[in-house]
């Protein structure tokens, strides 16, 4: 028995990646490419709250999981390079951070074998620079689906870390009946738990209000809600088993975004120092809780792996 424990994760992604930028039906670029090729603007927003956040990390002692958008690699030189050097685990969140299945049918945006293709590209890249192997994925803007899960298995992921079970909204092409917020081995071509499969999803985390499920891993309901719905989620989730807290460099960002793109002003309406001192206070109150990464959880789920706690 090894008690309450927690993963941090961290998104590593720009202001342009969000899908009223790119890489959605309704985004004004088609993607990261189309992008770069008629951006002629700064771009880089993110290096500087990245560096915060390895910062912070370090202060509060945390080996976190970063999913990183491997297109990075090829405009910003160094960052994913600091984050190794820093000792977190590198994890995948898509080669361009487009969406794979449409956000309104969740209906499929590309064919499996081109999903593949592009995954497996996006965990080379990011290999090449960690020199490990690369085991994670999170599904840009956390549009996830059954297929995806089998995708990632055939070309070498161990698990992912994309669905959100709650509420108030469902980004998956499942009902998710049946899944909590702690970890599970899903059914062939399914999100839903099944048996007899070594791939496993670690969900996120949520507050349940007698019956009412709050998300509560972090993200925009940390930006919105505040940390002390967000702590108690947490805490409630790892009395269910091991969970997830998230946040992206971004949030903490105090500089203005450029304005591109429908919706974006209210996306970011909270962020910045506030947010910050929301995310110190979420790593304070949780200090003495067992933090693993997402792949030393796996680990242990598959009994390869012993943490003293
Ligand atoms: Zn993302």
């Amino acid at each position: 028995m090894q008690g309450l424990s927690l993963s941090i994760t961290v998104d590593l992604e720009d202001w342009y990646h969000i899908p009223s930028v790119c890489g959605s039906p309704f985004s004004v670029y088609d993607g990261v490419d189309d992008f770069f090729s008629r951006w002629r603007h700064r771009y880089d927003y993110l290096s500087e709250p990245t560096a915060r956040v390895l910062d912070l990390l370090d202060e509060f002692g945390v080996t976190a999981t970063f999913f990183i958008v491997a297109d990075l690699l090829n405009h910003y030189p160094d960052l994913v390079e600091r984050v190794v050097e820093r000792g977190h685990e590198i994890a995948c969140h898509g080669l361009d951070h487009s969406c794979k299945i449409h956000p309104g049918t969740r209906e499929p945006l590309i064919s499996c074998s081109e999903f593949e293709e592009r995954t497996l590209l996006a965990k080379e890249m990011l290999e090449g620079v960690s020199g490990e192997e690369v085991i994670g994925y999170r599904a840009p803007n956390v549009l996830v689906a059954g297929w995806m899960l089998d995708s990632l298995e055939e070309i070498g992921f161990k698990y992912d870390s994309s669905v959100c079970v709650n509420s108030l909204y469902n980004k998956t092409d499942s009902n998710l009946q049946g899944v909590f917020s702690h970890p599970y081995h899903p059914k062939g071509s399914l999100l839903e738990p099944g048996e007899g499969r070594s791939f496993v999803e670690f969900p996120w985390s949520y507050l349940d209000v007698f019956g009412f499920k709050i998300p509560s891993s972090g993200g925009p309901m940390l930006r919105f809600l505040g940390s002390s719905i967000i702590a108690m989620g947490l805490q409630q989730s790892m009395s269910r088993g091991h969970t997830v807290f998230y946040f992206h460099p971004l949030d903490i960002s105090l500089e203005h975004f450029p304005k591109v793109g429908r919706g974006r002003p209210f996306y970011w309406a909270v962020k910045g120092k506030v947010v910050e001192k929301r995310i110190g206070t979420i790593l304070r109150k949780f200090q003495h809780v067992r933090k693993i990464t997402l792949k030393e959880a796996y680990l242990e789920s598959k009994g390869q792996l012993v943490i003293d706690g």
